[in-house]
C-alpha cells in the first residue's frame, strides 16, 4: 500500500452499509477502479476472518485495511499484518476480567465465545438498554472501570478499551500517515460506527440506518444518503466530490 500526500481513503461499514445489494456493490466497485491514488477498507464489528470470508461471498474486491472488532483490531492487506502500534496504544488501562466480573451485577447476555476478543468483551441487550445506560455509566465509574461502551443495531453492547472504536481507529490512520481527516470518506449505519461518522472525516450515513444515529442529522459533515447500502456509498461520493477532491484543495 502506497501512502503519499494526496492519498484518499474510503473506510466502510460492511454490515447493511456497504453489502446487501450486489447490483449496487458492483457500481460502487466500477466507480472507484478509476480513481487514482485512493485506497479502500472496512471497519466492521466482526472477526477478521469473518469480514474476510462475507466479502469474499459478495466478491468485494479486497481491502488494502481491515478494522476489525468494532475497532479493536487494524489489519493490513495483501498478507493482513497485525498493526502492533495499535495494539499497543490501545492497551492502557484495560481490564477485561474486572469488568466482567463487575457486569456480573447486569446479568447481561454474553455474546458468543468467538465475539470475545483480546481488546472487545461483547453482550446482547436490548432497546430498553437507553434507559438503564445512566446507572451503568455511573456504575462502571464508581468502580473505576475505564472503557469505551458501544451499543449498536438496538442490541449489541460492546466494551473496548478507552481509547478504541472504529473512529479513533481511523483517527489513528490518519496521524500515523500525517494525512488530513479529509481525505477520509467513512460510511456507516449504527451504532459503532457514530465515533467514526464524527471523526473529523467526511461521513456518510446509508438509508437503512439504525435509529441510534438520528442524533448525527444536521450536521455539515454527514450526508444522510437517499440510497441504502452501496447505493447511499455512491451517492456520498458524489455528495462530497470525494474523487475529485484534490481538484477542491
Ligand atoms: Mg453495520
Amino acid at each position: 500500500m502506497v501512502i503519499n500526500k494526496n492519498t484518499r481513503l474510503i473506510i466502510s461499514d460492511i454490515d447493511n452499509t456497504l453489502i446487501g445489494d450486489a447490483e449496487a456493490l458492483n457500481k460502487l466497485f466500477e466507480e472507484l477502479r478509476h480513481a487514482d491514488n485512493l485506497h479502500f477498507g472496512v471497519a466492521t464489528g466482526r472477526r477478521l476472518d469473518s469480514a474476510v470470508s462475507v466479502l469474499e461471498e459478495w466478491q468485494v474486491p479486497k481491502p488494502v485495511i481491515f478494522i476489525t472488532s468494532v475497532g479493536s483490531e487494524i489489519h493490513y492487506a495483501p498478507n493482513l499484518i497485525k498493526d502492533e502500534g495499535w495494539k499497543k496504544h490501545i492497551n492502557e488501562q484495560w481490564e477485561p476480567e474486572r469488568l466482567k466480573k463487575t457486569l456480573e451485577t447486569f446479568t447481561l447476555a454474553m455474546q458468543p465465545k468467538l465475539s470475545q476478543r483480546e481488546f472487545k468483551v461483547s453482550y446482547f441487550v436490548d432497546h430498553t438498554f437507553e434507559l438503564w445506560q445512566p446507572k451503568l455509566d455511573e456504575y462502571l465509574q464508581q468502580n473505576n472501570l475505564s472503557a469505551n461502551m458501544i451499543y449498536s443495531s438496538g442490541k449489541f453492547l460492546d466494551f473496548l478499551p478507552k481509547k478504541a472504536s472504529k473512529g479513533l481507529a481511523v483517527r489513528y490512520l490518519a496521524n500515523k500517515w500525517g494525512l488530513p481527516l479529509k481525505q477520509f470518506l467513512v460510511a456507516g449505519d449504527s451504532g459503532n460506527d457514530e465515533e467514526m461518522l464524527t471523526s473529523g472525516a467526511f461521513g456518510i450515513v446509508v438509508r437503512n440506518y439504525s435509529f441510534e444515529l438520528e442524533k448525527l442529522k444536521n450536521n455539515d459533515n454527514i450526508y444522510f444518503a437517499n440510497g441504502s447500502n452501496a447505493q447511499g456509498i455512491l451517492e456520498g461520493i458524489k455528495h462530497f466530490n470525494f474523487l475529485n477532491s484534490s481538484l477542491m484543495r
